[in-house]
């Protein structure tokens, strides 16, 4: 499920990401037995249905919804900044099957195409939702801009407070974790670089 299929018509690409064979039923019945073997009682008629909604909540959680890429041509020759900032997204973690929850703000400089912007919340959320480590949803999320926008520039940066971190382990709540991706000019450039940085980083 690493990569995205795409459907080419004109300029308004179909994405869906790959999914591996989905078992909703095995799932219900594997979660019943993992609840059941950490002495949860699935007895009692308000746990009936966990394991199911259990299973329903983690295939949530793996399944990005479908969208058309839409984007337009840059007619009026715009070349700064694009930047959406706040987009939430959660995840699951790989190492634990805990999820993380967090933020993204992504932006481009644009070159011959602009996006529609809420696209770009719909990108964040086709690469969250999978089995995930934060450091690579960055890269990939920056990666898949780069590849079919073509920009001058992409940033990317998260933000997320991962529940394997604060529910057990070293248990320290309130802690978020920062990645960033940058590419082309938002890397390069030390202008469009510091006005990047200066936006996604506010000082506090
Ligand atoms: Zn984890």
């Amino acid at each position: 499920m690493s990569t995205a299929s795409l459907m080419v018509a004109g300029r308004r690409l179909h994405v869906a990401a790959e999914q591996r064979d989905r078992d909703p039923d095995a799932a219900q019945a594997a979660a019943q037995a993992f609840l059941t073997a950490l002495g949860i009682d699935l007895d009692h008629e308000a746990l009936a249905e966990t394991p199911a909604r259990m299973a329903k909540a983690y295939l949530e959680l793996l399944t990005p919804r479908e969208f058309d890429l839409t984007t337009f041509p840059n007619d009026e020759g715009y070349e700064q900044l694009v930047l959406v900032q706040g987009i939430p997204f959660r995840s699951l973690c790989e190492h634990h099957a805990l999820p993380f929850i967090g933020t993204a703000d992504v932006g481009y400089l644009p070159a011959e195409r602009i996006i529609g912007l809420s696209k770009l919340a719909r990108v964040v959320e086709l690469f969250a939702h999978r089995a995930q480590v934060q450091e690579r949803m960055t890269k990939q999320i920056a990666d898949w801009l780069a590849e079919h926008l073509a920009p001058k520039g992409v940033g990317v940066v998260l933000r997320a407070e991962h529940l394997c971190m604060t529910l057990r382990g070293a248990q320290v709540s309130g802690t978020t974790t920062l990645t960033s991706a940058m590419q082309g000019l938002l890397l390069n450039d030390a202008r469009a670089r510091h006005e990047f940085v200066t936006l996604t980083h506010p000082a506090r």
